[in-house]
């Protein structure tokens, strides 16, 4: 076993503290790796609360990780001692089913392993990147490209992920309108994304606060949805519309956006459910859609496509001690964009 140090929460009301927790032995196919950075996502809130259901305490969240690879298994071909790394939301699945061969992990027929909160097929309960350490099987781990730190490139390997997934499922691109709802962590990252691929991007956020951001950001309009007339002005004019909102919001209203044949995609994870007023679909063929992270080898596709148009998150860097003032800010809508441990901090325990 490998002791490493960590941040945990022990218990749904808890505020973190000091933890040790073990990785297991390098497998043949095992990557060890220090981890340097990781990215707080809205997720680790929700997860660790136990929103989506029961978790078993102490737990530590975390799956934006980038570091640098200390040991590797013996059968391990793809990474060597030094290369820099990332691990985002899966550290394994059952790599036999239609999904794993197509490269959709996410979508494995007998359940992804998720980087905190999983039972793995060793039958350890796994624990995420507030750590200094984690033991990930090479085929779950990705390069990041030299040209981006180490500190950006951790919100990638979710925040990243996931809004690039369904912006190329869904074929962003030049002549198609974009609008993105919330501009915390994802939304931001969303946007930049949405903007590179060549789409003419637009914001919808809760007010205008963060207007000036979202056009630096790259967006081509910014709109408050707090505003009714933001909801008239711009009824039937998307292509496409990416929901990262945490919570329950209106989706009805939402969906009167959507052009003929427009798709409102959700990768907002509230645990509520969202209600449909299906006549806001039928009238013009919308669809309403969600999207889960991406696979590993369209992850490596993003950092790959961030590193060549040089785009990096908004981030600010903090120590293991503020994670808890931290989540209190991304509750209050108060990140910018993405907060990201900066974990040799942690040995200042
Ligand atoms: P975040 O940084 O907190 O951003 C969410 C944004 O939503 C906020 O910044 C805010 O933007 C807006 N918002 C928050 N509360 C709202 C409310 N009550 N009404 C309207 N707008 C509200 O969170 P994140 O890390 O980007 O994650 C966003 C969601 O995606 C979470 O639910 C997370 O679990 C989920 N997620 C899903 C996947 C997936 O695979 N599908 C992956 C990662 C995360 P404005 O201030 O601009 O309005
Ligand atoms: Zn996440």
């Amino acid at each position: 076993m490998i002791n490493a140090k960590a941040r945990a929460v022990f218990n749904p009301e808890g505020s973190f503290k000091p933890a040790s927790i073990e990785r297991r032995d390098l497998q043949p196919d095992d990557i060890l790796i220090e981890i340097k950075y990781a990215g707080i996502c809205h997720s680790d809130i929700h997860a660790t609360r136990g929103e989506w259901g029961p978790v078993n305490y102490p737990f530590v969240p975390g799956h934006e990780i980038a570091g640098i690879v200390s040991q590797v298994g013996s059968e391990v071909s793809k990474f060597t001692v030094g290369d820099r790394v990332g691990v985002g939301c899966m550290v394994d699945s059952c790599g036999e089913c239609v999904h794993c061969h197509n490269g959709e992990e996410q979508y494995c027929l007998n359940g992804m392993t998720s980087t905190y909160g999983s039972i793995d097929k060793y039958g350890q309960y796994t624990q995420g990147g507030y750590s200094s350490h984690i033991v990930v099987k090479e085929g779950f781990v990705v390069r990041i490209p030299d040209s981006l730190e180490l500190d950006v490139a951790a919100p990638l390997l979710c925040a990243g992920i996931t809004t690039y997934s369904p912006l190329r499922h869904w074929g962003a691109a030049p002549g198609k309108k974009v609008a993105i709802v919330g501009l915390g962590g994802l939304g931001h990252m969303a946007v930049k994304l949405a903007h590179a691929m060549g789409a003419e991007v637009t914001v919808l956020s809760q007010t205008l606060k963060k207007k000036d951001d979202g056009l630096q950001l790259g967006a081509d309009h910014y709109f408050a949805t707090s505003d009714p007339e933001t909801f008239k002005k711009l009824a039937g004019s998307f292509d496409l519309i990416v929901n990262t909102v945490s919570a329950k919001i209106d989706i009805s209203a939402y969906l009167s956006l959507l052009a003929l044949d427009g798709t409102m995609v959700n990768v907002g994870a509230p645990a509520e459910p969202l209600d449909v007023n299906v006549f806001s679909l039928i009238g013009h063929r919308r669809s309403f859609a969600g999207s889960s992270i991406g696979g590993i080898r369209e992850t490596q596709e993003m950092l790959d496509f961030c590193a060549e148009h040089h785009i990096a998150p908004e981030i600010e860097v903090i120590s293991a001690n503020q994670i808890d003032e931290a989540w209190e800010r991304v509750l209050a809508s108060d990140v910018r964009y993405r907060f990201v441990i900066d974990i040799n901090t942690m040995d200042n325990e």
